[in-house]
């Protein structure tokens, strides 16, 4: 019998670790979750997905901030863990704004920690959650991995595109296989309070109007959230090696030709109006949504669009489920989960 692996998960009680955690566990895996179970947004919704995986004996929880000296440290020493998926972070473009300090010390400060740990036990793999945000002012769509990815139009991506750097001169240094994911929208059943499907679907079953940026002018290749795991699955076990020279590196590969390193865009490919996600919505719940047209926000930008060949390169696979699918998925777990 092959021996179990062990997998550490920062940010298991979110959403995205969520699903990852039930995928590995699934797969065999032993898992330990490291998670603060932040107040950014309702930490009920995250106790609830941590006691969902705590049902499973494979799975240990953390609840403590990664930025705190020497934890990641120990566990690292103590676990030894094969395989590490880097998701704990301060989310959110809007929110950063106003609150920039929480974004160092999660982002920054908790990478670097889990960096540092990584090079005192390195792990078979590391992989380390990036955004679409980090593609930054560039217009030029789809989002290539080997195009610049400049000019960052938030704080909360700016700290994102800074934990890329960081990583990657720990993979060059240190010889540490890392993945870079950059996500595009990810939105499912357990998702997140302060994104947009969630916000509209509560204020939609309490009568409300919804406020629709740039006027309804906006493009998102909303991800959903089992394709994504799917794709990180896949990605868990094709570690990137040190290519041997520059002329290795693949037309459209995002490899160095420094480190054994690679940045992988995980989305649809398929980018959707908002116009679009909101019928979506309407038809899923049987009305019509109330709509307060609003500017632009600071931060944001109107499109996004992944190119998904390299995932499809690596992995085989690339996202597939369709948003009117996918949002039916996310109300009707709403409805259960509020019982509205
Ligand atoms: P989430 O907020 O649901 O999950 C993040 C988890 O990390 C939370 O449970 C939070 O309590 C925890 N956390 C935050 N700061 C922490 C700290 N300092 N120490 C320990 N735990 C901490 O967000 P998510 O949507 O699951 O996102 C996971 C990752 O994917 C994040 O790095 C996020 O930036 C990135 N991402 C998400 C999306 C998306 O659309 N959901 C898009 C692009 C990138």
């Amino acid at each position: 019998m092959a021996e179990q692996r062990t997998a550490l998960i920062s940010g298991s009680a979110g959403f995205i670790g969520y699903y990852l955690g039930q995928r590995l566990l699934t797969d065999g895996f032993r898992v330990i979750g490291v998670d603060s179970l932040s107040d950014y947004y309702d930490p009920n919704l995250k106790r609830r997905r941590q006691a969902n995986l705590l049902q499973n004996a494979g799975f240990s929880a953390v609840n403590e901030p990664i930025e705190k000296p020497g934890l990641l440290a120990d566990l690292f020493a103590e676990h030894r863990p094969d395989i590490v998926v880097h998701l704990a972070a301060q989310a959110g473009v809007r929110y950063s704004i106003d609150n920039p300090r929480s974004y160092l010390e999660s982002n920054l400060v908790g990478t670097f920690e889990l960096l540092e740990a990584a090079r005192a036990h390195p792990p078979q793999h590391m992989l380390l959650a990036s955004t679409s945000s980090a593609y930054g002012a560039n217009t030029e769509m789809p989002y290539r991995e080997t195009m610049k990815a400049d000019h960052q139009m938030s704080f909360y991506a700016a700290t994102k595109k800074a934990t890329e750097a960081m990583a990657h001169s720990y993979a060059h240094l240190f010889d540490l296989p890392v993945t870079m994911f950059r996500f595009f929208t990810v939105y499912g059943p357990w998702g997140r309070p302060d994104m947009a499907l969630f916000k509209f679907t509560r204020a939609m079953l309490a009568g409300e109007a919804i406020d629709v940026y740039n006027h309804g002018e906006m493009m998102r290749d909303f991800t959903y959230v089992e394709d994504l795991v799917e794709a990180i699955r896949r990605l868990i076990d094709a570690a990137p090696v040190r290519p041997e020279s520059a002329e290795d590196i693949a037309e459209g590969d995002s490899l160095s030709p420094v480190a054994p390193w690679r940045v992988v865009n995980i989305g649809n490919s398929k980018p959707v109006q908002l116009g679009d996600m909101i019928a979506a919505i309407e038809d899923a719940l049987g009305m019509k949504a109330k709509r307060n047209l609003m500017p632009m926000q600071p931060g944001d930008v109107p499109a996004t669009w992944a190119d998904a060949e390299l995932l499809r390169t690596l992995t085989g696979y690339v996202p597939e489920t369709d948003i009117r699918e996918g949002v039916r998925r996310f109300v009707a777990w709403y409805r259960d989960y509020y019982q509205v």
